[in-house]
């Protein structure tokens, strides 16, 4: 007979107790960088997620499941990073999720294939369905990887029982390179025929919300500190002021570096 996997485990778990294999990674429950991560199962993150984030032992709350995803406010993930920041010290909070992800587009269709060959029964998911449980959204994965990190960061920005200065930010890791880059909330935006700045979107944000101008040019994505330090001439302007719109006829320079497409 095979030995399976689990017997191996434990057969190793022994020898790494006798030998102290411990010793290094002795820490206590509160993370040292009172940091949270919530991000994916992915076994290719299982050791590159906390190399390529610099974190040791000790350091954060790492938080997994399939996507890393708050998929309700009041889900297990939300659960956790309540704890964490309630009871374990954490004021950061990073949602990483990574390319080539398994949970991109995953369906119910797919799961109910699979489960009726490994012999569960339509009349068990009726049951399950009758019992209030909606398995296409539960089993639903997402379409769009930024858009999902975005739903996810603002899920727990906006959750009652998160603390206003607790800091969310959510990144997309590259899953063979580690290379870690920021999806940026967009918190407003609005179409326009060329690059306008609306004093009624802009001026509720705070200085770190970004706001989107889509033209046909391309769109344009700024901070409301990076306008405010850029186009300060636009702020005072009479029409900026008083009529609460600054359009410009032809797109200067300055703004290119908010340009993408
Ligand atoms: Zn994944």
């Amino acid at each position: 007979m095979t030995i399976k996997m689990i017997d191996q485990i434990i057969a190793y778990n022994k020898t790494f107790v006798a030998q102290k294999g411990y010793e290094k990674y002795l820490t206590d429950k509160y993370p040292d960088k009172r940091l949270a991560v919530l991000s994916c199962m992915d076994t290719r993150l299982t050791e590159l997620l906390p190399a390529a984030l610099g974190l040791r032992n000790g350091d954060a709350k790492i938080i997994k499941n399939a996507g890393g995803l708050v998929i309700s406010p009041f889900d297990s993930a939300m659960r956790s990073l309540i704890v964490a920041i309630y009871e374990l010290g954490v004021d950061e909070i990073m949602v990483v999720a990574h390319s080539h992800c398994g949970a991109c587009h995953m369906s119910y269709d797919h799961f109910h294939h699979l489960m009726l060959e490994r012999g569960i029964t339509d009349h068990t998911l009726d049951t399950i369905r009758r019992c209030g449980i909606d398995l296409d959204q539960w089993l639903e994965g997402f379409k769009d990887t930024p858009q999902s990190v975005r739903h996810t960061v603002k899920t727990i920005k906006t959750h009652p029982l998160v603390p206003a200065d607790v800091v969310v930010r959510g990144f997309i890791i590259d899953s063979t390179t580690g290379q870690l880059e920021e999806v940026i909330p967009t918190l407003a935006e609005y179409s326009f025929t060329r690059l306008c700045f609306k004093a009624d979107v802009i001026e509720p944000l705070s200085d770190t919300d970004f706001f989107a101008v889509h033209t046909p040019e391309g769109t344009f994505k700024m901070a409301k500190a990076d306008f405010y330090r850029v186009f300060n001439n636009v702020v005072k302007t009479k029409s900026y002021q008083q009529d609460g719109i600054y359009h410009y006829s032809a797109t200067p320079a300055k703004a290119l570096p908010f340009l993408g497409k």
